[in-house]
């Protein structure tokens, strides 16, 4: 319990009247406890119809790449992916915030090109193709990091690029050598972010609208995004105004 407030003394300096404001915050946790329960026991859940429902996509896929098809029915087959993927990457968000919370996150590093990974990531956006995305900067570097989890944080802040600035069509990923990490960052020319919201994003549950009338979302994307660069050692941040857009950046280390 948090109490804020005034103490008023009589002549005797004996406390006689306190005014104030009490918080209860087990309450607070009681209810984050539960969220997050229910997201670990969802994903989980999830997870298995969705793996099958993915290969037999990717089975008819195959068949109709081998056999042909009318153009009809490829066009919704690679409809069906999108989406699909899309359900695989918040599946997978879910169930990385289970293992943050049980301190469960494990890193399996491996040298990778950091150009390579963003294109990869970037690939679901890109076969949507409603969205331009420029990549820019020192494509070639090799990051030494856990490189699915990498993929996340990207896909979370190029996701988020896409919801937060739906009239904008741009989007620039820019990667910059440092001495001993890269730092990367997505771009966006949305609506950006009011200078008061910023310290709270990268909260767990925190949205600004936390109605969800105009956005859908979990406000998650961000927390684990943090999680995933703090456990690197990296560091994370957003430069952002209000109605001109949001630089969201963050850090990973070359080498070991
Ligand atoms: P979600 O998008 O599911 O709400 P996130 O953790 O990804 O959760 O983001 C938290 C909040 O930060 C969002 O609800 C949104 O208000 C704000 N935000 C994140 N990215 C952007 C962006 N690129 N532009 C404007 N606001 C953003």
């Amino acid at each position: 319990i948090r109490t804020q407030g005034k103490t008023y003394y009589d002549s005797d300096n004996t406390p006689v009247r306190m005014l104030g404001t009490v918080l209860d915050i087990t309450e607070f946790k009681r209810l984050q406890q539960q969220k997050d329960d229910f997201i670990s026991v969802a994903s989980h859940e999830l997870k298995t119809p969705m793996t099958s429902l993915k290969a037999s996509i990717q089975i008819l896929d195959k068949l109709i790449k081998t056999n042909g098809s009318s153009e009809k029915i490829t066009a919704f087959i690679e409809k069906a992916n999108i989406s699909l993927t899309k359900m695989q990457h918040l599946i997978e968000s879910l169930l990385n915030v289970s293992k943050i919370t049980a301190g469960q996150l494990a890193l399996n590093k491996t040298y990778f090109k950091a150009g390579d990974m963003i294109t990869e990531s970037c690939d679901h956006v890109r076969m949507a193709g409603e969205h331009e995305i420029i990549v820019s900067g020192d494509t070639d570097i090799d990051i030494y990091a856990d490189r699915s989890k990498i993929e996340q944080v990207i896909v979370n802040l190029v996701n988020n690029a896409v919801k937060y600035a739906p009239d904008s069509r741009t989007i620039i990923i820019n990667i910059v050598r440092r001495t001993k990490t890269v730092k990367i960052s997505v771009q966006d020319f949305g609506e950006g972010i009011a200078y008061d919201k910023i310290p709270h994003l990268f909260e767990r549950y925190y949205r600004v609208d936390s109605t969800g009338v105009q956005y859908s979302g979990l406000g998650l994307g961000l927390y684990i995004s943090a999680e995933i660069v703090e456990r690197h050692g990296g560091k994370i941040g957003v430069n952002s105004e209000a109605g001109k857009g949001s630089t969201f950046w963050f850090t990973v280390p070359i080498s070991n």
